[in-house]
């Protein structure tokens, strides 16, 4: 059966992962969840006293990248691959508003870029892939079969994820999650290195109104036809 790689680029909450999880587990595909890897960063950076509201000391952090190393590992219980630093699992530790702030400005720098794209480029060599992001379909893979934009209005997103740290039990404003998500978005999309854009050849969907179900059924119908192409 051909094998084909899945680019799943949007803003910030567009319910990304939401949908490359369910598109990859129904087609038995693999899933890569690179913001988690950018996290991963970020996190280590805060650890490590790197990056705080008062400092940011890139040098610091671009000297001790050669003692990170992210992993994933499949967790039966919840279905999806948690991510490890350095073999210890933070899947909850990054996905506070606090990791949420950082991950931004350390995702500007083009070691740490270069870092991730290339182990994100090995993960999907084989193809039979879905990989969430921001540079997906424009950086890490421009020659996938499939590549789909997501976007929401703003509100719709802050709104969503609002819920979703309410839910996790994190205290917080709707405020504050609002100006984190339009912040962010800010960020990626006027970075000088693999900014956030619309790949030219890329699906733009906008799934302020629509159901995950009917994204889904969406997406499964265009990836079904290339695969049997
Ligand atoms: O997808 P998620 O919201 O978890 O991503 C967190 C952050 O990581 C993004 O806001 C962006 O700054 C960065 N990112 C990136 N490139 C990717 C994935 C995420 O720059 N491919």
């Amino acid at each position: 059966m051909k094998k084909i790689v899945i680019a799943i680029d949007g803003f910030s909450s567009t319910g990304k992962s939401t949908i490359a999880k369910q598109l990859a587990k129904t087609l038995n595909y693999i899933y890569v969840d690179t913001g988690a890897m950018y996290r991963a960063v970020a996190y280590f950076a805060l650890e490590n006293k790197f990056i705080s509201e008062d400092v940011f000391d890139k040098e610091a952090l671009i000297s001790r990248l050669g003692d990170i190393s992210i992993t994933f590992k499949f967790n039966e219980a919840v279905g999806f691959a948690e991510v490890y630093l350095n073999g210890k699992n933070i899947e909850a530790d990054i996905r506070t508003l606090r990791i949420s702030k950082f991950v931004s400005p350390i995702a500007t720098l083009s070691e740490v870029r270069r870092k991730l794209v290339e182990q994100q480029q090995l993960m999907g060599k084989d193809k039979g892939v879905v990989m969430d992001g921001r540079d997906i379909g424009t950086v890490v893979f421009p020659d996938a079969e499939l590549k789909i934009f997501m976007t929401a209005s703003a509100e719709t997103r802050a709104k969503r994820r609002y819920n979703e740290l309410l839910d996790r039990g994190d205290q917080l404003s709707y405020e504050d999650v609002l100006e984190n998500v339009t912040t962010r978005d800010h960020i990626d999309s006027t970075r000088e290195d693999s900014p956030l854009v619309r790949a030219d050849d890329a699906l733009e969907i906008d799934n302020s109104n629509l159901t995950i179900k009917e994204q889904l059924e969406r997406l499964i119908g265009l990836a079904e036809e290339l695969i049997s192409k």
